[in-house]
């Protein structure tokens, strides 16, 4: 009798973008292959957990069948590239949407074996061919790109080996700012590993694009520690070698030089719920805890979801942030797709509870690096700190949550960070910023998860007796009072 394999299949969908017909496929390989369920990523994805290796053939070919592909979305390659969100229909950042896609052609690896393992295409030519951009190696590790107008920070764009920052004249792009050198993996107790935000290189006319990209997916590529894996990503090159040599490789090869001009100032808006817009149709934000989309006891997500796309068809697009964005809504459908939701126990309001702001990585027990629980464990954690911010009323931070200090559901970036240390044990950031501009600092790496409901009280009664106005976001707080005093607050914990 023959093992029975199953696999993690995930897409490539440039910016997350998809049409109600390419969602409506996906779902119905949802019900046919893995676990029933999609599972949206945080890089604006979709994955299919627990697929029987004997399927895996058909869900791709299906994938296929409404122009997408699994091309890349794992390896040592350009990943899935991400963008910003645009549920008002804004046309300025809807330029993007091109150059996400030419972005993600433009690194696609050429390879004709994906057709022909997968899709029973003819066989590939016997004669070798090297990959242009990749050569016979490939990259040194992942690589990952977002691309936004400049100001735009609705996809983390600084947590991303390469930045694109598209600026507009008379309302086309005339130019970009690039960053380079973001990533957030690391290895608990490893100095040499670390979180790390993008650093800015600066800005090109809009021809550069492409040459500039090469050139910095190139550096790396030459130049990239190829020797140990947890020391291969990008930000350590720029790290250890300066921003000002890796900006001046670039330029010698690209052939351009960049301007040093003022940073873009950074937000970060909101899009849950019910938003008009600027074509006169309505977006619907929709929260999915975790990114599962699934049909829960009492709770059928992922039925709820098909049936409004079927009936309505809007447009979709993933965001960075697990969740689901439905736009081009005619007004008259909005009471009607409310009642549908609502009928079926999926609320769409209210917006402002931790669990709008809660990411979480799949970890245990399908994640084969998962050190602990994150998303099974994550509605727990919620109602744990949701209890002493209701008991303060306070607003609820960004949290987010890992199995392993991997970092996918990227943690490091958030107000709250948990990392999984060791079984029942957490590793403790605080101090992102909302905008997505400032990494969290680590305040412990041994907190007990039955610590938590008394670490989130310490902290937030902190929070409302010394916060400079009513305003002060938690992470603002946390990154303003400091590790030292942060860490002296939780001493009883910590000790404990
Ligand atoms: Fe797996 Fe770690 Fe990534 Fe979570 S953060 S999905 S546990 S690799």
């Amino acid at each position: 009798m023959q093992k029975s394999h199953s696999l993690m299949i995930r897409g490539r969908i440039p910016g997350g973008r998809l049409t109600a017909e390419q969602y409506l496929k996906l779902d119905e390989l949802a019900g046919l292959y893995g676990q029933g369920s999609l599972r949206l990523t945080t890089r604006q994805s979709i994955q299919y957990h627990g697929v029987l290796k004997s399927d895996s053939k058909e869900l791709l070919k299906g994938i296929r069948d409404v122009v997408l592909s699994t091309i890349a979305a794992c390896g040592d390659v350009v990943r899935n590239v991400t963008q910003a969100l645009n549920p008002t229909k804004d046309p300025e950042l809807a330029l993007i949407d091109a150059i996400a896609d030419r972005i993600s052609s433009h690194f696609e690896p050429q390879s004709g074996a994906y057709a022909e393992v997968w899709l029973d295409g003819e066989p590939v030519e016997f004669e070798e061919k090297l990959e242009p951009i990749y050569g016979a190696q490939y990259l040194p590790r992942k690589f990952k790109i977002g691309v936004t107008i400049a100001g735009n920070n609705t996809l983390d764009l600084f947590t991303n080996d390469m930045g694109i920052a598209a600026t507009l004249k008379n309302g086309t792009i005339d130019g970009y700012y690039f960053y380079a050198g973001g990533g957030l993996g690391k290895t608990h107790r490893n100095a040499d590993t670390y979180p790390r935000l993008a650093s800015p290189l600066g800005w090109v006319p809009e021809k550069a694009l492409i040459a500039v990209s090469e050139a910095i997916i190139t550096t790396q590529r030459d130049f990239g520690d190829r020797k140990d894996r947890k020391h291969a990503r990008l930000k350590y090159l720029i790290e250890e070698q300066g921003v000002d040599w890796f900006r001046s490789e670039v330029e010698r090869r690209s052939g351009y030089t960049f301007e040093l001009r003022e940073e873009p100032v950074w937000k970060n808006p909101e899009y849950l719920g019910w938003q008009e817009a600027l074509d006169g149709t309505l977006s619907l934000g929709l929260h999915i805890l975790a990114g599962r989309i699934k049909d829960f006891d009492g709770k059928p997500i992922r039925s709820a979801i098909r049936e409004v796309v079927a009936q309505y068809r809007p447009d979709i697009q993933i965001t960075a942030d697990q969740d689901l964005i439905l736009t081009g809504i005619s007004k008259e459908h909005q009471e009607a797709i409310e009642a549908h939701f609502e009928g079926q126990g999926i609320s769409l309001s209210p917006k402002g509870s931790l669990y709008h702001r809660a990411l979480a990585c799949p970890a245990l027990p399908t994640c084969g690096l998962a050190i602990t629980e994150a998303e099974r464990f994550l509605p727990s954690v919620l109602d744990t700190l949701q209890k002493p911010l209701d008991e303060l009323g306070l607003p609820a931070p960004s949290i987010r949550m890992t199995g392993c200090p991997n970092g996918c559901a990227r943690p490091y970036s958030a107000e709250i960070g948990l990392v999984g240390r060791s079984l029942g044990m957490y590793a403790l950031y605080l101090g992102g910023s909302i905008e997505g501009t400032r990494l969290a600092s680590e305040i412990t790496d041994s907190l007990k998860a039955e610590h938590l409901e008394e670490a989130g009280r310490m902290l937030f009664s902190a929070w409302k007796q010394e916060r400079i106005h009513a305003d002060e976001a938690f992470g603002d707080f946390a990154h303003r009072k400091g590790t030292q005093a942060l860490q002296e607050l939780l001493s009883p914990l910590l000790k404990a």
